[in-house]
């Protein structure tokens, strides 16, 4: 299989936006060259601005500027545990515990999407084999997150990523990434002139290790490698790319993150997804023409 020059993606935005808290300042630059990016569109408008500068701070201001959730509070709130204090955000999910499970944040964020593509929601600008990065923060509650979005043609391969971490549900927030669910939006969706049929949300887990690993700490990240590696063996699973750029570095937990989880190779077949609690229900394949009225209540599905 041909490997194209990002096949990573959580990754990938990982390095644009490295928002861990170690790495916050180089965060804060990379931000603001994003949002340059991001407002390309409304370039030449300065002329105009006296007449949008409410609309265009207020705006702005609302944008997806919190910094990431550590993966730690993001599997927090699959177990329902206290809220983590490291977390750069924690004060704003509210009280002591998480007040929402993975389907009712699966839920809410989409419906913000649904009110508002812009708010809350920054495009990355980074596309990889499968998936196009957004940032995304549920306002309401500071969670600050990924989206893996991906077109219908691609969309297979987002659910079959999403049912992988479904199966790895106990390595998730730990090995690799937590998977809070997926939608198919209910709004036209556009990123670098396609259209996003299916979105995942993972937390942001590190930083791509290409960036991190040099000649003095290469051995130690070999032998973190090979027991991620082995740990997800153990569960019955092979990475297909285990390179380097499909690893990431979780300073605040120091541990190594495995994505890009859509071509690992089942040792033995997994069990079908099957329903449980009446809380976990399979996308359908639903083409981008197909109606989407009433989809926000029927196509969302949680991955733990
Ligand atoms: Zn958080």
């Amino acid at each position: 299989m041909s490997t194209p020059k990002h096949s990573s993606t959580e990754g990938s935005g990982s390095d644009e936006e490295p928002h861990s808290p170690s790495t916050a300042a180089a965060a804060r630059s990379l931000l603001s060259r994003g949002r340059g990016n991001s407002r390309q569109s409304t370039k030449g408008s300065k002329r105009t601005r006296a007449g949008r500068d409410n609309k265009q701070t207020s705006r702005e201001a609302r944008q997806s500027k919190r910094p990431y959730c550590t993966i730690a509070c993001i599997r927090g709130m699959v177990n329902r545990d206290p809220l983590d204090k490291e977390c750069p955000n924690w004060k704003l999910h509210g009280g002591q515990r998480h007040p929402m499970e993975p389907q009712e944040f699966t839920h809410q964020l989409h419906r913000q999407l649904a009110r508002d593509r812009g708010l809350g929601f920054e495009q990355l600008h980074v596309c990889g084999r499968t998936g196009y990065l957004v940032k995304a923060t549920l306002l309401s509650h500071g969670y600050t997150v990924i989206i893996k979005a991906t077109t219908v043609q691609k969309q297979h391969r987002l659910q079959a990523e999403a049912n992988n971490y479904h199966h790895l549900r106990s390595l998730q927030g730990h090995q690799i990434p937590v998977c809070l669910g997926v939608f198919q939006p209910r709004v036209t969706y556009w990123y670098h002139g396609e259209l996003m049929a299916q979105m995942m949300i993972l937390s942001w887990s590190g930083t791509r290790l290409q960036r991190v690993i040099n000649y003095e700490n290469s051995s130690f990240f070999e032998e973190e490698r090979k027991k991620a590696l082995a740990m997800l063996r153990s569960h019955g699973v092979v990475h297909s790319d285990s390179e380097w750029r499909n690893i990431l570095w979780d300073d605040p937990s120091g541990r190594l993150v495995v994505i890009d989880l859509e071509d690992v190779k089942w040792l033995k077949r997994p069990r079908a997804l099957e329903p449980t609690s009446g809380n976990t229900r399979r996308v359908h394949r639903a083409g981008a023409g197909k109606s989407r009225q009433g989809l926000l209540s029927s196509s969302t599905a949680v991955c733990t």
